[in-house]
Protein backbone atom coordinates (compact mmCIF):
# COMPACT_ATOMS: atom_id res chain seq x y z
CA UNK A 1 0.00 0.00 0.00
CA UNK A 2 2.60 2.58 0.73
CA UNK A 3 5.86 3.42 -1.30
CA UNK A 4 6.32 5.69 -4.11
CA UNK A 5 3.55 6.11 -5.93
CA UNK A 6 2.77 8.15 -9.29
CA UNK A 7 -0.73 7.30 -10.29
CA UNK A 8 -3.34 8.55 -7.53
CA UNK A 9 -6.10 6.00 -6.77
CA UNK A 10 -8.66 7.39 -4.19
CA UNK A 11 -9.77 4.00 -3.33
CA UNK A 12 -6.41 3.03 -2.41
CA UNK A 13 -6.10 6.09 -0.01
CA UNK A 14 -9.60 5.82 1.12
CA UNK A 15 -8.08 6.18 4.81
CA UNK A 16 -7.38 9.68 3.89
CA UNK A 17 -10.17 10.99 3.07
CA UNK A 18 -11.66 13.82 5.21
CA UNK A 19 -14.51 11.32 6.37
CA UNK A 20 -12.52 8.63 7.40
CA UNK A 21 -10.16 10.91 9.23
CA UNK A 22 -12.91 12.25 10.98
CA UNK A 23 -14.30 9.17 12.44
CA UNK A 24 -10.68 8.59 13.50
CA UNK A 25 -10.59 11.33 15.54
CA UNK A 26 -14.28 11.02 16.90
CA UNK A 27 -13.58 7.36 17.67
CA UNK A 28 -10.25 8.39 19.71
CA UNK A 29 -12.08 11.19 21.06
CA UNK A 30 -14.59 8.52 22.48
CA UNK A 31 -11.98 5.96 23.35
CA UNK A 32 -9.97 8.80 25.15
CA UNK A 33 -13.36 10.10 27.17
CA UNK A 34 -14.29 7.14 28.12
CA UNK A 35 -10.53 6.07 30.04
CA UNK A 36 -11.10 6.62 33.85
CA UNK A 37 -7.24 5.68 34.79
CA UNK A 38 -3.91 6.50 33.78
CA UNK A 39 -3.52 3.13 33.08
CA UNK A 40 -6.65 2.62 30.63
CA UNK A 41 -5.37 5.86 29.16
CA UNK A 42 -2.51 4.46 28.50
CA UNK A 43 -3.97 1.51 25.98
CA UNK A 44 -6.33 4.31 24.79
CA UNK A 45 -2.96 6.12 23.98
CA UNK A 46 -1.30 3.42 22.18
CA UNK A 47 -4.55 2.36 20.44
CA UNK A 48 -5.40 5.33 18.92
CA UNK A 49 -1.81 7.26 18.43
CA UNK A 50 0.20 3.96 18.49
CA UNK A 51 2.71 2.89 15.49
CA UNK A 52 -0.43 0.44 14.33
CA UNK A 53 -3.35 2.96 15.09
CA UNK A 54 -5.29 3.96 12.16
CA UNK A 55 -4.19 7.18 12.55
CA UNK A 56 -0.52 6.41 12.11
CA UNK A 57 -1.29 3.90 9.59
CA UNK A 58 -3.56 6.72 7.23
CA UNK A 59 -0.30 9.12 7.80
CA UNK A 60 1.96 6.46 6.09
CA UNK A 61 -0.47 6.74 2.89
CA UNK A 62 0.54 10.77 2.41
CA UNK A 63 3.99 9.20 0.79
CA UNK A 64 1.61 7.22 -1.88
CA UNK A 65 -0.45 10.33 -2.82
CA UNK A 66 0.37 12.59 -5.47
CA UNK A 67 2.02 15.78 -4.73
CA UNK A 68 -1.06 17.83 -5.53
CA UNK A 69 -3.05 15.94 -2.72
CA UNK A 70 -0.43 15.58 -0.39
CA UNK A 71 -0.66 18.96 1.34
CA UNK A 72 -3.80 18.69 1.85
CA UNK A 73 -4.01 14.75 3.43
CA UNK A 74 -1.32 15.93 5.40
CA UNK A 75 -2.86 18.80 7.10
CA UNK A 76 -5.79 17.02 7.49
CA UNK A 77 -3.58 14.02 8.97
CA UNK A 78 -1.77 16.85 11.71
CA UNK A 79 -4.64 18.40 12.87
CA UNK A 80 -6.28 15.25 13.63
CA UNK A 81 -3.49 14.25 15.57
CA UNK A 82 -3.39 17.64 17.03
CA UNK A 83 -7.10 16.93 18.02
CA UNK A 84 -6.44 13.68 19.64
CA UNK A 85 -3.19 14.55 21.51
CA UNK A 86 -5.05 17.34 23.06
CA UNK A 87 -7.80 15.24 23.95
CA UNK A 88 -5.25 12.97 25.52
CA UNK A 89 -3.47 15.82 27.72
CA UNK A 90 -6.30 17.16 28.87
CA UNK A 91 -8.21 13.55 29.96
CA UNK A 92 -4.58 13.05 31.93
CA UNK A 93 -4.93 16.03 33.45
CA UNK A 94 -8.71 15.22 34.74
CA UNK A 95 -7.42 12.03 35.57
CA UNK A 96 -4.91 13.13 37.83
CA UNK A 97 -7.03 15.70 39.75
CA UNK A 98 -9.46 13.00 40.59
CA UNK A 99 -7.35 10.61 41.85
CA UNK A 100 -5.63 13.25 43.83
CA UNK A 101 -8.87 14.45 45.32
CA UNK A 102 -9.60 10.94 45.86
CA UNK A 103 -6.49 9.95 47.66
CA UNK A 104 -7.15 12.97 49.97
CA UNK A 105 -9.97 11.64 50.80
CA UNK A 106 -9.62 7.84 51.25
CA UNK A 107 -6.38 8.48 52.81
CA UNK A 108 -7.78 11.04 55.16
CA UNK A 109 -5.94 10.59 59.04
CA UNK A 110 -8.37 11.05 61.40
CA UNK A 111 -5.98 12.29 64.51
CA UNK A 112 -9.03 12.78 66.64
CA UNK A 113 -9.88 8.42 66.45
CA UNK A 114 -8.92 6.38 69.48
CA UNK A 115 -6.01 3.87 69.37
CA UNK A 116 -5.04 0.75 70.17
CA UNK A 117 -1.59 1.78 71.48
CA UNK A 118 -0.27 -0.36 74.45
CA UNK A 119 -1.89 0.28 78.07
CA UNK A 120 0.55 2.53 80.18
CA UNK A 121 1.65 0.95 83.16
CA UNK A 122 0.39 2.40 86.59
CA UNK A 123 2.13 3.89 89.63
CA UNK A 124 1.92 1.55 92.69
CA UNK A 125 -0.39 2.57 95.38
CA UNK A 126 1.82 2.11 98.30
CA UNK A 127 4.30 4.37 95.87
CA UNK A 128 1.98 7.58 95.85
CA UNK A 129 0.44 7.00 99.54
CA UNK A 130 4.40 7.26 100.78
CA UNK A 131 4.60 10.34 98.23
CA UNK A 132 1.65 11.83 99.95
CA UNK A 133 2.95 11.06 103.03
CA UNK A 134 6.28 12.89 102.65
CA UNK A 135 4.73 16.04 100.83
CA UNK A 136 2.53 16.71 104.29
CA UNK A 137 6.31 16.27 106.05
CA UNK A 138 7.96 18.27 103.47
CA UNK A 139 5.23 20.77 104.07
CA UNK A 140 6.03 21.29 107.92
CA UNK A 141 9.81 21.71 107.17
CA UNK A 142 10.98 18.36 107.43
CA UNK A 143 13.55 16.44 105.02
CA UNK A 144 13.07 12.77 103.73
CA UNK A 145 16.23 10.30 105.05
CA UNK A 146 16.90 7.39 103.74
CA UNK A 147 18.88 4.44 105.08
CA UNK A 148 20.49 0.60 103.50
CA UNK A 149 17.59 -2.38 103.35
CA UNK A 150 20.75 -4.48 104.65
CA UNK A 151 21.22 -3.13 107.86
CA UNK A 152 24.07 -3.94 110.37
CA UNK A 153 22.38 -5.58 113.27
CA UNK A 154 23.66 -3.09 115.67
CA UNK A 155 21.96 0.15 113.82
CA UNK A 156 18.32 -2.17 113.69
CA UNK A 157 18.78 -3.13 117.43
CA UNK A 158 21.03 -2.59 120.23
CA UNK A 159 21.18 1.24 119.29
CA UNK A 160 17.27 1.35 119.26
CA UNK A 161 17.47 0.07 123.14
CA UNK A 162 16.25 -3.41 121.63
CA UNK A 163 18.30 -5.49 124.60
CA UNK A 164 20.48 -8.78 123.07
CA UNK A 165 17.46 -11.09 124.51
CA UNK A 166 14.74 -9.51 122.96
CA UNK A 167 12.52 -12.19 120.89
CA UNK A 168 12.30 -10.06 117.92
CA UNK A 169 16.18 -10.84 117.07
CA UNK A 170 15.63 -14.30 116.78
CA UNK A 171 15.81 -16.32 113.75
CA UNK A 172 11.87 -16.58 113.45
CA UNK A 173 11.51 -12.81 113.24
CA UNK A 174 14.62 -11.49 111.49
CA UNK A 175 16.12 -12.05 108.51
CA UNK A 176 19.75 -12.61 108.67
CA UNK A 177 22.09 -11.97 106.24
CA UNK A 178 24.58 -14.85 105.89
CA UNK A 179 24.31 -16.10 109.65
CA UNK A 180 23.22 -14.64 112.91
CA UNK A 181 26.82 -14.16 113.80
CA UNK A 182 27.35 -12.05 110.97
CA UNK A 183 25.70 -8.53 112.68
CA UNK A 184 24.08 -8.18 109.30
CA UNK A 185 20.15 -8.12 109.02
CA UNK A 186 17.55 -7.07 106.47
CA UNK A 187 16.07 -4.30 108.68
CA UNK A 188 12.78 -5.23 110.28
CA UNK A 189 11.77 -1.77 110.81
CA UNK A 190 12.59 2.06 109.54
CA UNK A 191 13.61 2.97 113.11
CA UNK A 192 17.37 2.09 112.06
CA UNK A 193 16.82 5.24 109.41
CA UNK A 194 16.48 7.64 112.98
CA UNK A 195 19.58 6.11 114.65
CA UNK A 196 21.46 6.79 110.95
CA UNK A 197 20.05 10.83 110.58
CA UNK A 198 20.89 11.57 114.94
CA UNK A 199 24.49 10.02 113.85
CA UNK A 200 24.71 11.93 110.33
CA UNK A 201 22.72 14.89 110.71
CA UNK A 202 23.32 18.56 112.50
CA UNK A 203 20.82 19.37 115.24
CA UNK A 204 17.86 19.98 115.52
CA UNK A 205 16.42 17.21 113.29
CA UNK A 206 13.25 17.12 111.03
CA UNK A 207 13.33 13.85 109.04
CA UNK A 208 10.55 11.30 107.43
CA UNK A 209 11.93 8.65 106.52
CA UNK A 210 9.58 5.53 103.94
CA UNK A 211 10.52 2.70 103.24
CA UNK A 212 10.48 -1.07 102.51
CA UNK A 213 11.11 -3.54 106.02
CA UNK A 214 11.34 -7.52 106.41
CA UNK A 215 10.46 -9.61 108.69
CA UNK A 216 10.21 -13.72 108.07
CA UNK A 217 6.59 -13.66 107.91
CA UNK A 218 4.49 -15.86 105.52
CA UNK A 219 2.66 -14.43 102.66
CA UNK A 220 -1.29 -14.08 103.46
CA UNK A 221 -4.30 -11.76 103.80
CA UNK A 222 -2.60 -9.94 106.63
CA UNK A 223 1.26 -10.67 106.62
CA UNK A 224 3.82 -10.24 103.99
CA UNK A 225 7.21 -10.67 104.48
CA UNK A 226 8.11 -7.56 102.61
CA UNK A 227 5.91 -3.90 103.92
CA UNK A 228 6.77 -0.42 104.26
CA UNK A 229 6.90 1.95 107.36
CA UNK A 230 6.66 5.42 107.50
CA UNK A 231 8.76 6.59 110.28
CA UNK A 232 8.83 10.45 111.65
CA UNK A 233 11.59 11.98 113.96
CA UNK A 234 12.14 15.03 115.52
CA UNK A 235 15.06 16.23 117.76
CA UNK A 236 15.03 20.02 119.45
CA UNK A 237 15.50 21.44 122.49
CA UNK A 238 12.44 21.76 124.32
CA UNK A 239 10.34 19.08 122.34
CA UNK A 240 7.34 17.75 124.11
CA UNK A 241 4.43 14.76 123.79
CA UNK A 242 2.19 18.21 123.17
CA UNK A 243 4.46 18.16 119.82
CA UNK A 244 3.98 14.75 118.97
CA UNK A 245 -0.16 14.80 118.90
CA UNK A 246 0.14 18.13 117.51
CA UNK A 247 1.91 16.84 114.65
CA UNK A 248 0.16 13.77 114.27
CA UNK A 249 -3.34 15.48 114.36
CA UNK A 250 -1.66 17.71 111.73
CA UNK A 251 -0.51 14.66 109.33
CA UNK A 252 -3.98 12.70 110.17
CA UNK A 253 -5.90 15.69 109.04
CA UNK A 254 -3.81 16.15 105.82
CA UNK A 255 -4.19 12.36 104.78
CA UNK A 256 -8.07 11.54 105.97
CA UNK A 257 -10.01 15.21 105.96
CA UNK A 258 -10.55 18.32 108.05
CA UNK A 259 -10.98 17.68 111.86
CA UNK A 260 -10.07 14.25 111.80
CA UNK A 261 -7.49 14.25 114.75
CA UNK A 262 -5.84 11.54 116.83
CA UNK A 263 -5.49 9.62 120.12
CA UNK A 264 -2.89 8.12 122.35
CA UNK A 265 -3.23 4.53 124.43
CA UNK A 266 -0.30 3.73 126.87
CA UNK A 267 1.85 1.71 125.10
CA UNK A 268 5.69 0.13 125.35
CA UNK A 269 8.67 0.22 122.58
CA UNK A 270 12.10 -0.20 123.79
CA UNK A 271 13.03 2.99 121.72
CA UNK A 272 10.75 5.63 123.11
CA UNK A 273 9.65 6.37 126.85
CA UNK A 274 6.82 7.30 127.32
CA UNK A 275 5.38 5.22 124.27
CA UNK A 276 1.66 5.04 123.33
CA UNK A 277 0.00 3.52 120.21
CA UNK A 278 -1.60 6.16 117.74
CA UNK A 279 -5.55 5.31 117.08
CA UNK A 280 -6.75 7.43 114.50
CA UNK A 281 -10.55 8.94 114.88
CA UNK A 282 -12.78 7.19 111.66
CA UNK A 283 -12.63 9.45 108.71
CA UNK A 284 -15.85 7.11 107.35
CA UNK A 285 -18.44 7.39 110.50
CA UNK A 286 -16.07 9.82 112.97
CA UNK A 287 -17.38 7.90 115.19
CA UNK A 288 -21.23 8.44 114.49
CA UNK A 289 -21.68 4.44 114.33
CA UNK A 290 -20.50 3.86 117.27
CA UNK A 291 -23.40 1.83 119.84
CA UNK A 292 -25.61 2.05 116.42
CA UNK A 293 -26.37 -1.32 115.16
CA UNK A 294 -28.41 0.39 112.39
CA UNK A 295 -25.33 2.52 111.88
CA UNK A 296 -22.84 -0.75 111.34
CA UNK A 297 -18.84 1.32 109.79
CA UNK A 298 -16.72 -1.59 107.84
CA UNK A 299 -13.71 0.92 108.15
CA UNK A 300 -13.72 0.97 112.10
CA UNK A 301 -15.73 -1.87 112.99
CA UNK A 302 -18.40 0.67 114.77
CA UNK A 303 -15.59 1.35 116.89
CA UNK A 304 -14.87 4.96 116.14
CA UNK A 305 -11.23 4.67 116.06
CA UNK A 306 -8.62 2.99 113.72
CA UNK A 307 -5.24 1.12 115.15
CA UNK A 308 -2.65 3.59 113.56
CA UNK A 309 0.92 2.86 114.82
CA UNK A 310 3.43 3.61 117.64
CA UNK A 311 4.98 6.93 118.24
CA UNK A 312 6.62 8.07 121.62
CA UNK A 313 9.15 10.32 123.35
CA UNK A 314 12.87 9.41 122.01
CA UNK A 315 14.23 7.35 124.95
CA UNK A 316 17.05 9.38 126.45
CA UNK A 317 19.29 5.87 126.30
CA UNK A 318 18.64 6.45 122.02
CA UNK A 319 20.18 9.66 122.53
CA UNK A 320 22.98 8.36 124.30
CA UNK A 321 24.03 5.76 122.37
CA UNK A 322 24.49 8.14 119.24
CA UNK A 323 26.41 11.17 121.29
CA UNK A 324 23.16 13.38 121.61
CA UNK A 325 23.26 15.16 124.89
CA UNK A 326 19.57 13.61 126.39
CA UNK A 327 20.07 16.66 129.12
CA UNK A 328 19.26 19.15 126.50
CA UNK A 329 17.52 17.66 123.41
CA UNK A 330 14.58 15.67 123.92
CA UNK A 331 13.25 14.16 120.72
CA UNK A 332 10.01 12.02 119.47
CA UNK A 333 9.47 9.62 116.99
CA UNK A 334 6.53 7.76 115.24
CA UNK A 335 5.91 4.93 113.01
CA UNK A 336 2.90 3.85 110.66
CA UNK A 337 2.77 0.84 108.34
CA UNK A 338 1.98 1.86 104.95
CA UNK A 339 0.24 -1.64 103.69
CA UNK A 340 -2.04 -1.25 106.81
CA UNK A 341 -2.94 2.22 106.20
CA UNK A 342 -3.65 1.40 102.38
CA UNK A 343 -5.67 -1.00 103.48
CA UNK A 344 -8.27 0.86 105.27
CA UNK A 345 -7.69 4.39 103.71
CA UNK A 346 -8.65 2.30 100.47
CA UNK A 347 -10.60 -0.47 101.71
CA UNK A 348 -7.96 -3.21 100.30
CA UNK A 349 -8.92 -6.47 102.04
CA UNK A 350 -6.08 -8.81 101.06
CA UNK A 351 -2.43 -7.71 101.12
CA UNK A 352 -1.28 -10.15 98.52
CA UNK A 353 -2.91 -7.58 95.76
CA UNK A 354 -0.59 -5.15 96.86
CA UNK A 355 2.58 -7.93 96.31
CA UNK A 356 1.27 -9.28 93.17
CA UNK A 357 1.63 -7.04 90.88
CA UNK A 358 -1.06 -6.95 88.66
CA UNK A 359 -1.33 -3.34 86.84
CA UNK A 360 -5.25 -3.73 87.28
CA UNK A 361 -4.61 -3.69 90.87
CA UNK A 362 -2.82 -0.29 90.58
CA UNK A 363 -4.50 1.10 87.81
CA UNK A 364 -7.73 1.09 89.76
CA UNK A 365 -5.91 3.94 92.33
CA UNK A 366 -5.67 6.51 89.51
CA UNK A 367 -2.40 8.12 89.29
CA UNK A 368 -2.34 10.43 92.24
CA UNK A 369 0.13 13.37 91.84
ZN1 LIG B 1 -16.13 4.22 111.25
Amino acid sequence: MSGPNTSFDPKQVSSLNADAVAEMVAAAVAAIAGANSLSELKDVRLAHTGDRSPIALANREIGALPPAAKADAGKRVGEARGVVKQALEAREAEIEVERDTRVLVEETVDVTLPTDRQPLGARHPLTTLMERVADVFISMGYDIAEGPEVEAEWVNFDALNVPPDHPARTMQDTFFVASPDSGVVLRTQTSPIQIRAMLDRELPIYVVAPGRVFRTDELDATHTPVFHQVEGLAVDKGITMGDLRGTLDHFAASMFGDGIHTRMRPSYFPFTEPSAEVDLECFICRGASVGDPDNHCRTCGSEGWIEWGGCGMVNPRVLQAVGIDSSVYRGFAFGMGVERTLMFRNGVSDMRDMVEGDVRFSLAFGVEA
